[in-house]
């Protein structure tokens, strides 16, 4: 099965190298005769005159904790394990198998970038596509990521930022909070703004001992709200101290697509490029076989009948006219 040969392709981010598994993407959409190019690090392949396109993203998290190799996949009992199993090779998978007797007016796009860095390859492509047919004839497109085989049509943007407290420096028995205290403070303000899911996975204080004041405290947060970012931007400004110095690590707006071909409204919690399609007016939707509960951790896997199955659904779609 081509699952495992996708999965033994190491694209592990930060830091992948894209050219093996582009190659043997181009090789595979070739063989189902697509028209297929590079367009901003992303392959993709085009038939006809595309008015629905699907994507998936080709890199992974990095292995961590794995007692096997992630890059060797296994089967057991219909549960195939390895390294992006559900996150996405297995969605590279299914549109692979739901094309491989050719298509009808239909992208595909196996972009790069989506578990890390600032820009997402399916950003960059956007940003080159502007202007061009293919984003004139474009309507509708899956976005795969793990849903257990379910259709999502909203989920909420995300901001990632680093904030830096200041204060000053001096003996610990002061009563007067430092920077640290103001770090947790603050932060814990921003948890209760309404309808916020504030993370916090880093802070870090620096002092030279226990006795000692730390004069500053660098905290990492990410918050997903279905406020526009610049708004979301605007209410940490309001909300941190003045002398605290903020830098936007990553700001992506929310999805909600209430386009009637995408049926009942369903939300999913976790940040995708439907998001960044949707900006570029074309009605998205987040749908994948795997669980997200499998995503990002050693044994990883994904059910072989999912993908069957995410294959047979999008062969439908395809069909669809949005
Ligand atoms: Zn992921």
């Amino acid at each position: 099965m081509g699952l495992e040969e996708l999965i033994a392709i190491d694209t592990q981010n930060p830091g992948a190298d894209y050219r093996r598994i582009r190659r043997y993407l181009t090789a595979a959409l070739e063989d189902r005769f697509a028209h297929v190019r590079v367009v901003a690090g992303n392959v993709l392949g085009t038939w006809g005159e595309p008015r629905m396109l699907f994507n998936a993203h080709m890199d992974t998290v990095r292995a961590d904790g794995w007692k096997r190799n992630p890059l060797k996949a296994w089967n057991q009992g219909g549960r195939i394990f390895g390294l992006g199993a559900c996150d996405t090779k297995g969605s590279i998978q299914a549109i692979l198998e739901a094309t491989k007797n050719g298509a009808q007016d239909l992208a595909v796009l196996f972009s790069t970038d989506e578990e890390c860095g600032p820009k997402t390859g399916a950003a960059r492509f956007f940003k080159t596509v502007v202007g061009t047919n293919l984003a004139k004839t474009l309507q509708g497109a899956v976005v795969m990521e793990p849903t257990e085989n379910r259709v999502f049509t909203r989920h909420p943007g995300y901001v990632q930022a680093e904030l830096t407290f200041k204060d000053s420096t001096g003996h610990s028995s002061s009563r007067r909070l430092s920077a640290a205290g103001v770090a947790i403070e603050t932060l814990h303000r921003l948890q209760h703004q309404a309808g916020w899911n504030v993370n916090v996975s880093s802070i870090k204080a620096d002092a030279a001992g226990a006795n000692i004041r730390p004069a500053r405290c660098q905290a990492t947060v990410s918050i997903r709200s279905y406020r526009k970012p610049l708004d979301v931007i605007q209410k940490i400004k309001a909300t941190v101290p003045s002398k605290t110095r903020l830098r936007i690590i990553q700001a992506e707006g929310p999805l909600d697509n209430r386009h009637p071909f995408v049926g009942q409204p369903a939300e999913v919690h976790f940040w995708t490029d439907a998001a960044t399609l949707s900006t570029a007016g074309i009605n998205a939707v987040v749908y994948g076989p795997g669980s997200i509960r499998q995503a990002h951790q050693p044994d990883e896997y994904v059910l072989k009948t999912s993908v069957e199955k995410a294959a047979a659904f999008l062969k439908r779609t395809a069909e669809m006219r949005p």
